[in-house]
């Protein structure tokens, strides 16, 4: 394992002094803007590609940035977008998917999961995702499947009762994101206000 201690001496020493202002109104203030869900995927870094400084993301990633539709049993994702939309007040949520991702390549090419029966089960949340790609005309398996994923997880968003009443409220708006590891580029969505996700 690298020295990760390291990376935390550089970053009091470099990093740390030109942002003591911001840290410090930190320091005692929450109020990120922006709900970002993302892959857990080590590529795919929210705070890095979209220019981001601390405080501005409330960040969830999860494996193929799935996002459990709502139900009554405990749920750690629900919670945190449940936190972020009624109690942080976040004006924006982005569902990010991206390229070359491992989940979707797992669904798409029909892997066995067998020897990983928590990643399969918790996969299960990529069904409606599969039907979606299945039905359209995607460029690729994989590419098409990424995108219809992003889709799907919007739309289960929109079963969270936080999430439901911002909507309704119009004080919430739900982005689509695909990022392009090999190029550095994110494709837009269509997304539910305009598609009907
Ligand atoms: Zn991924």
């Amino acid at each position: 394992m690298p020295d990760l201690m390291d990376g935390v001496a550089n970053f009091r020493r470099d990093v740390f002094p030109a942002k003591a202002r911001l840290f410090a109104r930190l320091a005692t203030e929450h109020r990120p803007t922006t709900l970002f869900i993302g892959c857990s995927d080590a590529r795919v870094v929210p705070e890095l590609i979209t220019r981001s400084e601390p405080g501005e993301l409330f960040v969830i990633r999860t494996a193929g940035n799935l996002v459990p539709a709502h139900s009554p049993a405990p749920d750690g994702t629900a919670a945190s977008i449940e936190f972020a939309v009624a109690v942080l007040g976040v004006r924006d949520i982005i569902v990010c998917g991206h390229s070359g991702c491992g989940a979707m390549t797992a669904l798409a090419e029909g892997r066995d999961l067998s020897g990983t029966p928590r990643l399969a089960s918790w996969l299960r949340h990529a069904d409606a995702s599969l039907a979606r790609a299945a039905a359209g005309e995607g460029t690729g398996e994989v590419t098409a499947l990424v995108r219809a994923n992003v889709s799907a997880q919007l739309r289960n968003l929109t079963t969270h009762p936080a999430v439901a009443r911002a909507l309704a409220e119009q004080r919430l708006t739900l982005h689509g994101w695909v990022f392009d590891i090999g190029s550095g580029s994110v494709g837009r969505l269509e997304t539910p206000d305009r598609a009907g996700v």
